[in-house]
């Protein structure tokens, strides 16, 4: 038996699964703590910026004065994808993405 509690304000779920517990406490505080929830959700996004916000800055240039914002993996996530969609970026950004490429080791270096 699966019992959660909401630290915000006390409420109990519980239920055999653990998934279904868990499910519940989103519900209950998409319900009872919206507005929570959403400054927790737009707090997140502002300091884990994610591969997404990676590519554009990548398209739109911002990527070379904004690099210091990621990590590696939001690099290797760009990375894993690149080969895909680089013929149909135009030149300028593929040259940025290859300049990103060579020196991600050096901004971006591998963790041990
Ligand atoms: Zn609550």
């Amino acid at each position: 038996m699966y019992v959660l509690k909401c630290r915000k304000c006390g409420y109990r779920t519980r239920d055999k699964s653990r998934g279904k517990a868990l499910s519940r406490m989103r519900n209950h505080w998409s319900k009872a703590h919206k507005a929570e929830l959403s400054k927790r959700i737009r707090a997140g996004m502002i300091h884990n910026p994610g591969p997404l916000k990676f590519l554009r800055d990548v398209i739109t240039g911002d990527i070379i004065p904004g690099y210091s914002g990621y990590k590696r993996k939001h690099y290797e996530a760009v990375k894993a994808i690149m080969p895909a969609i680089l013929p149909y970026l135009p030149p300028e950004v593929q040259a940025g993405w290859h300049l990103i490429d060579k020196i991600a080791d050096r901004v971006y270096p591998k963790r041990k």
